[in-house]
């Protein structure tokens, strides 16, 4: 491949429409603190999302180490390992100690029939991650929680714009996290949001992303500084607008690998899940080395040789990384350690185009044994 082919590319407004969007700011001067781009932002997506309140962060993480540290939370919380590092970090730098549980083989999510025997006196919460846009086992998880009275917090920065048997995905558990950073499906440059129908919760945001600032001006609270500024809050009106021609040809992609690759012995393709509508975030593809004749990392490399960048998403595991392994052992979960292990994400972005998607493939089925014959 001549040109460089990297896992994903940001989807970007017409120029213009950006300049036309951003030229109210030049006039008001008024560039932060939840100005009027801001706040149209935050009811469009509430709205969309169908939820009563939308609380915009500067970052995903932020978003969700803020609703982690705004539930009143302690000790343990039941979490994936299987996951971007962020989803731990966020539980981790609130004082609390996550438990990992193992992922389902199907959707890559927490196994929700591995949860309840995890649960001790000292676990206060689950925080399950829509992985790739897969949808956890919302009922299961929710029925669990109320039993023992534990707060649900999804990290949903894979499933953005995601419905579930009819619902949209921001409506399950306590609050949903999601990140609005450049590579995601839908983005405000760097960006998230909490989203919930608990309106105490919302204050409680607010105040966590302005220094604990109530809008009446008292200071009751300790907050930190995470506003999303103007700018990002432009970005993001802009984007919404194209989104669902964004969704439309990323389908047209993933369509166009599951075609290609579809029967060849020792790889697993995405399955689409029942009742989903998918928003084609991710691409992952699960070697079974000893079937398809070369490792997950062999292929790796033989695409990066031809100037093709796929991801190793989500390796390595978080129980074993640097900063967590001497807490955990990863052989606890065994099937998100072979996942981690195994895993693929490919090229996948709105105006890839279908040509360089067919060189991908045929790349890949002439790196595996079942080539030969
Ligand atoms: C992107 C992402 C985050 C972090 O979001 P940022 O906006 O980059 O801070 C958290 N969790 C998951 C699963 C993500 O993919």
């Amino acid at each position: 491949m001549e040109e460089k082919i990297l896992v994903t590319r940001s989807s970007m407004p017409p120029f213009e429409e950006y300049v036309e969007e951003i030229k109210d700011i030049w006039e008001s001067r008024w560039l932060t603190n939840m100005g009027s781009k801001h706040e149209e932002l935050a009811s469009k997506l509430c709205s969309v999302l169908q939820v009563p309140y939308t609380s915009l962060f500067t970052n995903g993480h932020l978003a969700l180490e803020a609703c982690i540290g705004s539930m009143g939370l302690s000790g343990e919380v039941i979490t994936t390992p299987y996951t971007f590092v962020s989803t731990t970090h966020a539980i981790t730098r609130n004082g609390l100690t996550p438990v990992f549980c193992d992922i389902s083989p199907d959707t890559y999510t927490l196994d929700a029939d591995k949860i309840e025997e995890l649960i001790t006196p000292r676990t206060s919460a689950i925080v399950p991650v829509h992985v790739y846009g897969n949808i956890c086992d919302v009922d299961k998880i929710q029925q669990i929680a109320d039993k023992h009275h534990l707060k649900v917090i999804y990290d949903a920065a894979h499933a953005f714009y995601e419905t579930y048997n009819g619902k949209n995905v921001a409506t399950f558990g306590d609050a949903s996290m999601y990140s609005f950073h450049a590579t995601k499906v839908f983005h405000t440059i760097e960006g998230g949001a909490v989203v919930t129908s608990d309106e105490a919760l919302f204050k409680k945001l607010y105040n966590w992303k302005n220094f604990g600032i109530q809008p009446n001006g008292e200071i009751n609270s300790i907050g930190a500084n995470a506003k999303m500024n103007e700018f990002q809050a432009a970005m993001g009106i802009c984007n919404l607008r194209h989104l669902e021609g964004e969704i439309a040809l990323r389908k047209e992609v993933v369509e166009r690998y599951t075609d290609n690759l579809k029967g060849i012995p020792g790889i697993i393709l995405p399955k689409p899940q029942e009742g989903v509508t998918s928003n084609y975030a991710y691409y992952p593809i699960i070697f079974e080395k000893d079937i398809f004749g070369i490792s997950r990392d062999e292929v790796s490399d033989i695409l990066k040789q031809q100037n093709i960048f796929s991801r190793k998403y989500f390796y390595p595991l978080i129980s074993d990384c640097g900063c967590y392994r001497d807490q955990y052992d990863s052989n606890e979960t065994p099937i998100a350690k072979h996942m981690a292990e195994s895993v693929l994400t490919l090229p996948l972005y709105a105006h890839l185009s279908l040509d360089v998607v067919d060189q991908i493939c045929e790349i890949i089925r002439k790196a595996g044994k079942g080539a030969a014959c």
